[in-house]
């Protein structure tokens, strides 16, 4: 599972444009929409426009600009979002990229969730 790239995953159907999607930042190489099933009141996924599985792939194999523009997004998105240190509504946010099977990745196409807009329990149950 997930060895390949599957170009038929939710995500890079949001990318073509083939699912429509609340973007809320978007460069040329990442973009930043809401999640559909929101874990807590502000949840957000980041994700970049080329085709990489996980964070491990994207790490490995993003060029010096994808990782460039991935960075900027998520800046400009916690702006937007109002999670942006320089924002006086939340002292806060997690920040969470979960990786193949026992990571409990769904979507196989690498993403980072941006969770806040409350005081976040401890990270994990178990
Ligand atoms: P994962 O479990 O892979 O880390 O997270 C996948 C996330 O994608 C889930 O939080 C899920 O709610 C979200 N998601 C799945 N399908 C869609 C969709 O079609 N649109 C949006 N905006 N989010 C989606």
């Amino acid at each position: 599972m997930f060895k390949e790239y599957n170009q038929n995953n939710v995500f890079a159907k949001i990318i073509r444009k083939e699912i429509s999607t609340q973007i809320i930042y978007e460069n040329n190489h990442a973009l930043a929409f809401y999640d559909i099933a929101p874990q807590t009141p502000i949840h957000i996924l980041v994700i970049p426009k080329g085709y990489y599985i996980d964070v491990e792939d994207f790490c490995a194999n993003s060029t010096p600009q994808e990782a460039y523009e991935f960075n900027q997004c998520v800046m400009e998105s916690l702006k937007i979002i109002k999670l942006s240190r320089d924002g006086d509504t939340y002292s806060g946010f997690r920040v969470i990229s979960n990786a193949r099977e026992d990571g409990g990745q769904e979507v196989p196409h690498y993403h980072i969730h941006i969770l806040g807009g409350k005081r976040l329990s401890k990270m994990l149950n178990d």
